[in-house]
């Protein structure tokens, strides 16, 4: 057989870096990746980027943390490399608050992040109205840097970027041997996945560079993330809300719970308004398939509903893609059972 054909769907963060390491794990195949939007247009595009898991009720938690171990160890690593700014990744330290002890005092993440915690009197001296508190440094890996960098990658391996709509998985046989299909919300379509729902995000973008450190009040709602480019305030969880456009009303009360968090917000300017969909399921689908229809095969390998967390553990889900991608081709590649006839 000549390189397998492998047709990538979707160009979000989770598209992108499954492509990559298909390239980097897979031997004789060629990647296309086909999606309708690219970067800048993505949910990844607007997510914040941090690196803080958000559970899974569906996973058990050693593969979510082998997952975000992995992303955590790649980013990293990049962090401390010279490609550092052109791929929007960096590290940032900060405080996850509580008004009351929360039940995880030390989640399953601490030994992961770097430097895990619990703050000292002095330090929740900031934070009046909160009586606990984790200081931990994470990483921020920002898609508007992030996405091009991968997409360079995705070239620089051979691969092809093609932007297209696809109705239906089965539509790319015979042009390609293998479909993975990363979607995110798509799949609803793709995958008749009625499982798979939009959780509505909008966060603000602000100039405030004497910002630095990051904030999250304990239920992850409120936040306040600084960057390479500019600080995320956050933010809302709207389940089931398709609508993309800001809310004006909205982003009044995001600016609020964050000033109440980091009163010298108040003096910020330059504010855009973005909103996400994130695509939200009790778990992500990672799982190989097959489609049959009028006698023909086609492999498919999902990797999609990543919700709010999908920064965070996307290399190590693509990594697993790439391990299923991988089984696909050596499938393929065996010869046919001989006939017993
Ligand atoms: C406000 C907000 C803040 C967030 N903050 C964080 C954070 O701090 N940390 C974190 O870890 N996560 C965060 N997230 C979550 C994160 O953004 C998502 O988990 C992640 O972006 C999902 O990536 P994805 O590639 O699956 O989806 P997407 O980025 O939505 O990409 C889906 C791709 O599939 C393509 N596609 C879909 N249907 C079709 C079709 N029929 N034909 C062709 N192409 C198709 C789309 O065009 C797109 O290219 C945040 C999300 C939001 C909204």
């Amino acid at each position: 057989m000549d390189a397998a054909r492998v047709a990538v769907v979707g160009a979000g963060v989770i598209g992108l870096s499954t492509a990559v390491c298909i390239s980097k794990v897979v031997s004789r195949c060629t990647i296309t990746v086909i999606a309708d939007k690219f970067t800048p247009d993505t949910t990844s595009d607007v997510a914040a980027g941090m690196l803080i898991p958000h559970a899974y009720p569906d996973t058990p938690i050693l593969k979510q943390k082998q997952w975000f171990r992995e992303t955590f160890d790649h980013l990293f690593a990049l962090a401390n490399s010279a490609e550092a700014g052109d791929a929007g990744v960096h590290l940032v330290s900060g405080w996850q608050i509580f008004q009351s002890i929360p039940t995880e005092e030390v989640p399953y993440w601490a030994d992961v992040v770097l430097g895990f915690r619990k703050m000292t009197e002095a330090e929740l001296k900031k934070f009046p109205r909160h009586m606990y508190g984790q200081a931990f440094t994470t990483l921020k890996c920002e898609g508007p840097a992030y996405l091009p960098w991968l997409e360079k990658r995705v070239k620089a391996s051979g691969g092809q970027l093609l932007a297209r709509r696809v109705e239906d998985l089965w539509d790319l046989q015979p042009s390609f041997d293998i479909v993975v299909n990363c979607s995110g919300l798509g799949s609803r379509q793709l995958a008749g996945d009625m499982e798979v729902f939009p959780i509505r995000g909008q966060v603000l973008q602000v100039q405030v560079p004497w910002v630095k450190h990051f904030i999250r009040d304990g239920s992850g709602l409120t936040y306040v993330y600084p960057g390479a480019f500019h600080v995320t305030l956050g933010g809302t969880r709207q389940q089931g809300d398709w609508n993309l456009s800001p809310d004006a009303e909205v982003s009044r009360d995001i600016l609020s719970r964050c000033c109440a968090l980091e009163p010298s917000l108040r003096g910020a300017h330059s504010v855009q308004e973005k909103v996400g969909l994130r695509p939200t399921r009790s778990g992500v689908r990672l799982q190989r398939e097959f489609l049959d229809r009028n006698g023909r095969r086609l492999p498919v390998v999902h990797n999609y509903g990543h919700g709010a967390g999908g920064v965070s553990v996307h290399w190590g889900t693509a990594l697993e893609a790439a391990r299923l991608v991988g089984e696909c081709v050596r499938a393929l590649r065996a010869p046919a059972p001989k006939s017993k006839l």
